[in-house]
């Protein structure tokens, strides 16, 4: 049975026709690129008709453990009820007012609480903007244009970010995107991940130029890669060395990798940091924050522009709150980290013996199809993506929802327990045992 019958056997009909639909009035169908899983040989994706913990079910009423998460956010698993209570109470007091509330403080105060490096943070709606503005920021507190980005790494998809960027460009293999004039990305210099002395190399050619180097501390979007020891530390005395500014976009990693990111997972202190997904729990916020001189530089207190509409939203912040007190509770990180450690194993026993590399930082996981090491971009791609897809539809037919890319993080959440990750593991067995 080929697999477009085995996905009739299992009735995506209902799917298949809104995705029909959808095309005639969103480019594509979708509003996220790798959202079609095109690249995993898939006529259409999925639509989703509701969620619940760690399930997802599509418009056929096919039930799936969800190792997608919403691409991050959902840490407490779909439709938490605590975040189901705090919005419905918001809610009916108003959706936007586009004028301070008292959310913004308690949401600020919480990020605060986790993130000592953070004095000030100012809330926007994607990490998108929070990337681009911090980048902003860096570039007028320094005075200088040029930025460091590392291939693989992505920061959303402002222009000057947009060079070499990974998660769906990389999927798509479009190296960079027309439309973004080469004036924008000429200040952008890129780096392999976790190769400190060629950084090393561009700051004594650049680091009087450098307004500064941003980085995923542990990269998501080339899959899950693991910072080399060092690695890190490095960039950070390389920043101070040449004055320019660190800039660790977690808006994966952030109350992910640790409650205070992968700063506090790894010993860090950045200049700024950018936040999102988790921070809104499921609702579209994000923010970037840090030191109290350089955010100070921002209108109104200072001359850097920065605004947006349905910045600091209240059902936003809201989520958000709710999703972070609950990630507050003692012994959460403790409870994820048994959790993917117990799926780590099951996928380590299902690919016994196959060329297979899994790498895994807390409750994020890639299996790439690759003997391996991955370390950066490059050996990432090195990944059999035609065996890649293949494990993807194979885990759709077990009932597993992994994201459509060989080059993304799985996410696992509270909601997470022993009988979900035994259907991961299952339909990772049954694909293997076909190799
Ligand atoms: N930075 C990182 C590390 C991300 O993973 C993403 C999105 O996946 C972004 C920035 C962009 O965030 P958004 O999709 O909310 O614009």
């Amino acid at each position: 049975m080929n697999v477009a019958t085995q996905a009739k056997a299992r009735s995506e009909a209902r799917s298949q026709a809104l995705y029909e639909e959808a095309c005639r009035h969103i480019p594509g169908g979708v509003n996220s690129p790798v959202r079609a899983m095109r690249s995993v040989g898939r006529a259409h994706p999925l639509f989703i008709a509701r969620a619940q913990g760690a399930w997802v079910e599509d418009a056929d009423g096919n039930r799936y453990v969800d190792l997608v998460g919403s691409w991050g956010p959902m840490i407490l698993g779909h439709a938490d009820p605590g975040v189901l209570t705090i919005l419905r109470e918001t809610a009916a007091r108003g959706t936007s007012f586009g004028a301070p509330t008292v959310l913004e403080i308690e949401l600020a105060s919480a990020v605060k609480d986790a993130m000592p490096s953070i004095e000030l943070v100012r809330f926007v709606s994607s990490g998108t903007e929070a990337a681009m503005s911090a980048v902003r920021l860096a570039r007028a507190a320094t005075g200088r244009d040029k930025i460091l980005k590392f291939a693989g790494c992505y920061h959303g998809h402002a222009d000057a970010l947009l060079v070499e960027a990974g998660s769906g460009l990389a999927t798509l293999g479009i190296p960079a995107s027309p439309g973004v004039p080469a004036a924008t990305t000429a200040d952008t210099l890129t780096a392999p991940f976790n190769d400190l002395e060629l950084v090393r190399t561009v700051v004594e050619q650049h680091g009087h130029e450098l307004a500064c180097i941003i980085v995923e501390p542990v990269p998501g979007n080339m899959g899950t890669v693991a910072p080399a020891p060092g690695f890190l530390e490095g960039l950070r005395d390389l920043c101070d060395a040449c004055g320019a500014l660190l800039v660790l976009d977690e808006v994966m990693t952030g109350f992910r990798v640790a409650r205070g990111g992968a700063q506090e997972r790894f010993g860090i202190v950045p200049d700024l940091t950018v936040l999102g997904k988790i921070i809104g729990g499921g609702m579209p916020a994000a923010a970037f924050g840090g030191r109290g001189d350089l955010m100070e530089q921002l209108a109104p207190l200072g001359a850097v522009y920065q605004a947006g509409t349905l910045s600091g939203n209240p059902l936003a912040m809201a989520a958000g709150l709710a999703t972070l007190t609950r990630l507050a509770r003692p012994g959460t990180y403790e409870e994820l980290e048994r959790t993917s450690a117990d799926l780590e194993a099951g996928l380590r026993r299902a690919s016994a013996g196959h060329p297979v590399t899994i790498n895994r930082v807390g409750s994020m996981l890639t299996l790439f199809h690759t003997p391996g090491p991955v370390t950066d971009y490059e050996s990432a791609r090195t990944s059999d993506l035609e065996r890649f897809a293949a494990y993807f539809r194979a885990s759709l037919e077990g009932g597993v929802y992994l994201a459509p890319s060989q080059f993304e993080a799985g996410f696992v959440s509270l909601a997470h327990g022993p009988r979900e990750i035994e259907q991961v593991v299952a339909a990772a067995e049954a694909f293997f045992h076909t190799q």
